[in-house]
């Protein structure tokens, strides 16, 4: 396995903008997974595991450690249950969904035009409305950080909450994920795929597209919120940003609130890092000045000196 030094990281993550990787590596399988960790322990480097980049913020100064970049692609049925898929952690969401699709099984669908990988959406339990991948995820092979080895994990290993992973403790990347799904007929199969359509449909006249990570808040918990809206805890976090008066009209330098959505922050006119993160503090501070809470982050900032929100 090749690793790369000074690899521009810019058009490797969905908001477009940052600096490079001191080193960068794309391991196939398990064996290059182990030997990425170890040259990283050799010549004591941090290491970030980076998926597609579609919930992320690279710093202007770009990342002085080892970027594993998995391109693990296997992606197979399991001839003894039909039911079971396996994919690898660097196989795109939308891939997976086609694939299961074109192999009679259902269920992902859920998922479309929700960019990512299957490690990055395992790391963060990809969600949408009321459906997890963890309904769907049965076991998966983790590295382990200290020892290298490669682990089988069941579902429970994961602690899977709302924006929750054993993943995010690091000490641990996902190698591969194995999914149970409901096989099912070609005319279901049909009624899967059209409802795909619907999804799809519906997330592009709601959502931004491109150059953007997505909800850049996560909801807020139940005991951190006082508001209540006809009778619950209201714990959008995009309600608040939408009472500030944001939406299509803030912005710092080219980072702008979405005119689509409050909670999405898109780079429309050669953003830097440090726009899209100086106009996510500003919307911090007012909600603040506002309501009394703080919003806090569903994306994940890479190579800063400092924590750089509030
Ligand atoms: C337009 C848009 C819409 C979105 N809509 C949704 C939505 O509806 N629901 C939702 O949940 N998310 C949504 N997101 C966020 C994003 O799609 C998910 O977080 C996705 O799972 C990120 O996957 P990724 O491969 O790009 O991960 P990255 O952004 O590359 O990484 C995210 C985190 O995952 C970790 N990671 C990546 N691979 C591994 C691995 N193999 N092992 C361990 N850790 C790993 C990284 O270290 C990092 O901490 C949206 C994003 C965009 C841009």
């Amino acid at each position: 396995m090749i690793i790369q030094e000074h690899v521009p990281l810019a058009d490797k993550n969905w908001f477009e903008t940052g600096g490079s990787a001191r080193y960068f590596c794309q391991p196939k399988n398990g064996q290059e997974f182990k030997q990425a960790l170890e040259f990283a322990t050799l010549h004591a480097l941090s290491v970030f595991v980076l998926g597609s980049g579609a919930n992320i913020v690279i710093s202007d100064d770009g990342f002085d450690g080892l970027i594993i970049h998995p391109q693990c692609l296997d992606l197979f049925v399991h001839a003894e249950n039909t039911a079971l898929l396996t994919a690898g952690a660097g196989v795109t969401m939308n891939n997976l969904i086609e694939y299961t699709l074109s192999h009679n099984l259902t269920g992902l669908e859920v998922f479309s035009n929700i960019p990512g990988t299957v490690g990055g959406s395992v790391y963060i339990n990809l969600h949408y409305f009321e459906y997890f991948l963890s309904h769907f995820l049965v076991s998966a092979h983790v590295i382990n950080t200290t020892t290298y080895e490669i682990e089988k994990v069941d579902l429970a290993w994961f602690n899977f909450g709302y924006d929750q992973s054993t993943l995010m403790n690091k000490q641990y990347y996902l190698v591969d994920a194995t999914f149970k799904l409901s096989p099912s007929t070609d005319t279901e199969v049909a009624y899967a795929r059209g409802r795909r359509f619907e999804i799809i449909r519906h997330r592009v006249s709601r959502y931004p597209k491109a150059k953007t990570c997505g909800s850049f808040f996560r909801n807020f918990h139940d005991d951190e919120v006082t508001l209540l809206w006809e009778g619950k805890k209201m714990k959008f976090v995009a309600f608040y940003l939408d009472k500030i008066g944001v939406k299509g009209t803030e912005h710092v330098g080219g980072a702008w609130v979405s005119s689509q959505h409050a909670n999405m922050l898109v780079n429309k006119e050669n953003a830097t890092s440090h726009d899209i993160i100086t106009l996510a503090r500003r919307l911090q501070e007012k909600v603040q000045k506002e309501f009394g809470i703080v919003p806090q982050p569903e994306c994940i900032f890479l190579g800063f000196k400092e924590y750089p929100l509030l």
